[in-house]
């Protein structure tokens, strides 16, 4: 309770923050507001309580201000008492009024944490960085100034000096790392400053609503433990050294007394002293392997590279390990391919890595098992070779998988420990490979033994590759990027992983569409690699289901196929190679989509067709100052080719164009669906009026006349993709013709009272599936129906036909009468297909999820459904808008009271048998 005030407006007092108490003449508090009770921590029986019995701390403060009231016979007056946090102001009126307020004021809080941050960056041993968007220094910590010599007093560091000593831009390096967490964006590199080595981790700095303000740069010292690594390494190296010398000579020992050269030896002697020379045999290998990582830690291993058959040395390897495979009755199965697999490279060492592999292989079979050998010349980018070990054992498990590859590393399950060995093998067997260009590393599923990979380039230097291959291994940050590559075809699915290995990627194989799409669910990639002939529509159909994923849309993806889908097309992150892919065209995808991966390359793409190289030239430097893409075309077939590769955003266009020429190309941009939404601004030649009426007439958005101004160039495209973007889309998400031009097109069938059929597509229970997956998932689903009417429509219908999308889930399209019920049983049979993909494994497998309705009560709500109506002209007379609209409206309301799909034309149910397509 607040008690009564004589003097305050409590209505008003309780909502101040400043505390307010009334105290009668004895001190005992009459009223208080509820700042003063929060700030004195009284509670709320503070009433009649006195003052100094607050709290301990307020009866000295009570006592003066006590004592100079009455000493002065203060009455109005202020008595500034402070403590430590509150002030507390007296004032005599008729009651004793006493105000309490905070000392800290925001300004002071914030000080204080300032002074909490720095006094922790200043602590730390590792030194610490702050810059904004142009590198210019915003702090660094003392552990920084010394790593990087700076002096201590020194406070601006200029940005020069921080380029010049590090040797990078850390804004410019972490611009544009798309990535959902900072944490993944980070760049680790390993950078030498001075003496030193250093660790750096930039990572990018966002402000609230996800613009990158600046990077912050960790730089931790790793000298001494460079240096003890060294020394660990020599150290290694001379105890090996050291120990072969007695070895050698325990060896040879034993072997003299063994053959009997100092006497004869009964059985049990021979036994044990057999059992030495094995130990002896085996500790010599160990030191060989000690011997060999410490030479390849320091570089100084030698690789002498000649032409070998790989066929003959896997065979010989094979051959060796016969004996002990019979002896635990594994069979060891070599698949080679017809001709003679030839590399370049060392012979000895390769047989290390073979005998490494093989020896892993028969030492976790189990006996009656399969070691399968595999030589194969990958189909796509040709020139390298692959070898495989697979085996029957226990497999390794996926988070061992990598680690397997490090010194003294083995896997951690017990079983296999139990199996002795260094863990140096595989750490030797990478290093040799590696040496030679080429890559190594296992695959293994649960209870599907292990497999070992590895390829090898067929030429001299590494893989023959252009100059794009050098560029894109050299600065390789390693930020964490996982792409999953899809491909029926396992060989070249290995090489394109190995490829992928080389830039530092993580890589994820599958071999069906259905694997493939529960690998991504599980853990999405950034990058995805699919060959589209997987098995027969498959390929696409995943393709269509991850371009329309909210977790997925926005992916490079990179298809590969022998027959160059029209189909897919439309998708705007695919970057198409056709079979046999070749390794030019492929590093060239990669690098276009690791351009997309980093920074997201969002400029608008423009074609430009004309056969007038020096107008092409002046044009190209104008729009590219603008920041365009310009992609050029001298002719009409080159330009159709183009365009269908590119999906240009508009197109610049040329009237005379040997070939086809311009006006024809319009027609063509204009009648296909899936490029009618094109900007096309035509060029003419000087005043022919006549032509740019015919341009205008075959669907130009605007023209020029040549010799055009370049900044008059600029603005126009500006203003058409301006317009383009606001007129034509209902909403970003489909890019289909909204209303607008859903009336226009309505209007002028009605004009024309043609026969035509109209069909309305309306989702059913979208509201339950937004709730339950959340808002861009319900988004990607509108997409992907949009996407699926599109495509059906562009495949079974007219090309005049005209797709729309009203708003949010409704739909419509317009075709001939005798199109719409194959076309709308196509669409309803593909959004059954597809849609159900959009929820999780289990909900799909149910059939129906759960969600609470309005009142709070569950319900089980069936999966996405489409509800397709038709109304025809055919039997009916369709005359305006108004009729139209309550006829849909009728027929919806029928489509929607019936659970699931279906499909209504003319108020008839029509059943959903498989069309014939
Ligand atoms: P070592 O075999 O001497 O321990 P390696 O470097 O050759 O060393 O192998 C490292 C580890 O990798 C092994 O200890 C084992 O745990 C695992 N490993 C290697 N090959 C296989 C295989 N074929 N099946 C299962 N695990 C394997």
């Amino acid at each position: 309770m607040s008690g009564k005030s004589l003097n305050i407006d409590v209505e008003i007092a309780d909502h101040v923050a400043q505390g307010i108490l009334e105290l009668d003449d004895k001190f005992r508090v009459q009223y208080a507001n509820r700042a003063a009770r929060i700030l004195l921590r009284s509670g709320d029986d503070i009433l009649d309580r006195y003052f100094f019995d607050l709290h301990p701390d307020l009866t000295p403060l009570a006592v003066e201000a006590r004592r100079q009231i009455e000493e002065k016979a203060l009455h109005n007056e202020i008595i500034h008492i402070e403590d430590r946090n509150l002030k507390i102001e007296f004032k005599r009126t008729e009651n004793i009024i006493v105000l309490v307020s905070d000392t800290v004021t925001v300004m002071d809080l914030v000080e204080v944490e300032r002074k909490k941050i720095r006094a922790m960056l200043e602590s730390m041993v590792d030194g610490v960085l702050m810059t904004d968007q142009n590198d210019e220094i915003l702090v660094m910590n003392q552990a920084a100034k010394k790593i990087l010599h700076v002096s201590r007093k020194e406070d601006s560091v200029t940005k020069k000096y921080f380029q010049d000593t590090l040797g990078f831009y850390p804004f410019r390096l972490t611009k544009g790392l798309v990535h959902k967490t900072a944490l993944q964006a980070t760049i680790k590199e390993e950078i030498k400053v001075f003496d030193k080595t250093l660790h750096s981790i930039v990572s990018p700095v966002y402000d609230p609503e996800g613009n990158q303000t600046g990077t912050v740069v960790v730089l931790r010292d790793i000298t001494d433990q460079k240096e003890m690594e060294e020394r660990k390494s020599d150290f290694l190296s001379v105890i090996s050294h050291e120990l072969r010398t007695p070895l050698a000579s325990i060896g040879g020992s034993l072997d003299l007394v063994l053959d009997n050269v100092v006497g004869a030896i009964n059985e049990k002697q021979r036994r044990y002293l057999e059992l030495a020379k094995d130990s002896c045999h085996k500790l010599n290998i160990v030191i060989d392997d000690l011997l060999d990582i410490s030479k390849f830690e320091k570089g100084r291993m030698e690789i002498h590279m000649e032409p070998i058959s790989i066929t003959q040395l896997v065979e010989e390897v094979a051959e060796k390990f016969q004996l002990s495979a019979i002896e635990k009755d594994i069979v060891i199965k070599i698949e080679k391919p017809a001709q003679d697999a030839k590399v370049f490279g060392d012979y000895n060492r390769l047989v290390q890595v073979m005998n490494n592999l093989l020896s892993n292989a028969i030492k976790f079979t189990p006996p009656h098992g399969e070691i399968e050998i595999r030589i194969f010349l990958p189909r796509v980018l040709s020139p390298h070779v692959g070898i495989s070990v697979k085996d029957t054992g226990p497999g390794i498990s996926a988070e061992d998988l990598e680690r397997v590859f490090d010194k003294f590393e083995q896997v951690r399950q017990t079983e296999t420990r139990k199996i002795g060995g260094t863990g140096l093998g595989l750490a030797i067997s990478r290093s040799i490979i590696e040496a030679h260009k080429g890559k190594i590393w296992a695959e293994s599923k649960p209870d599907e033994g292990a497999r070992f990979i590895f390829l090898l380039p067929v030429e001299k230097r590494a893989a023959a590759a252009p100059e794009i291959y050098a560029e894109m291994t050299q600065s390789q940050p390693q930020e964490e990027i996982h792409a999953s590559i899809i491909a029926a075809d396992a060989d070249s699915a290995y090489l394109m992983k190995s490829i992928l290995l080389e830039k530092g990627l993580h890589v994820s194989l599958s071999y069906s569409a259905q694997d493939g799409f529960e690998t991504i669910r599980k853990k999405p990639p950034q990058l995805i690699i699919l060959d589209l002939d997987l098995d027969p529509s498959s390929g696409i159909q995943l393709v269509d289901i991850l371009s329309h994923d909210s977790e997925t849309a926005n992916l490079p993806i990179i298809l590969f196929s022998r027959n160059e889908p029209e189909k897919i097309l439309p998708f705007p992150n695919v970057i198409f190679i056709r079979k046999p892919v070749e390794i030019n065209p492929f590093l060239h995808a990669l690098s276009t989509a690791m351009l997309k991966i980093r920074g997201g390359d969002k400029r608008k793409k423009i074609l430009l067709v004309d056969d007038d190289e020096s107008l092409r030239m002046i044009a190209r430097e104008a729009l590219q100052y603008q920041n365009y893409i310009v992609i050029e075309a001298s002719d009409g077939n080159q330009a159709l080719e183009l365009l269908r590769v590119h999906k240009p955003d508009l197109i610049l266009l040329d009237i005379m164009l040997p070939g086809i020429d311009g006006l024809k190309i319009a027609q063509i941009v204009k009648s296909n669906i899936s490029t009618s939404h094109t900007p096309v601004i035509f060029l003419t030649a000087k005043g022919q009026t006549e032509d740019k009426v015919r341009a205008l007439k075959a669907g130009g958005d605007d023209y020029l006349v040549k010799p055009f101004d370049s900044t008059e160039l600029a603005a126009r495209i500006e203003s058409i993709l301006d317009r383009t973007e606001k007129e034509l889309s209902a909403s970003p998400t489909t890019r289909l013709p909204g209303s607008v031009m859903i009336e226009k097109e309505i209007n002028q069938l009605l004009q024309h009272q043609s026969h035509f059929g109209l069909c309305y597509l309306d989702l059913d229970n979208l509201k339950s599936f937004n709730d339950a997956y959340g808002y861009a998932k319900a988004d990607a689903v509108v997409r992907q129906t949009g996407d699926i009417i599109r495509e059906t429509v562009l495949r079974l219908g007219h090309s005049t036909d005209f797709v729309g999308h009203i708003a949010g889930d409704d739909f419509i399209f317009i075709t001939r009468p005798e199109l719409s019920d194959q076309i709308c049983m196509s669409i309803i049979e593909r959004f059954d297909q597809i849609i159900p993909y959009f929820y999780n494994p289990e909900d799909r497998q149910k059939g129906y999820i759960e969600t609470a309705d309005r009142y709070g009560v569950w319900r089980k709500i069936p999966l996405l459904s489409i509800s397709v109506v038709c109304l025809t002209n055919e039997r009916q007379k369709l005359t305006d808008h108004v009729q139209i609209a309550m006829l849909a409206a009728d027929l919806k309301r029928m489509a929607k009271s019936i659970v699931g799909s279906v499909y209504i034309r003319d108020g008839e149910r029509i059943p959903l048998t498989s069309p014939s397509i």
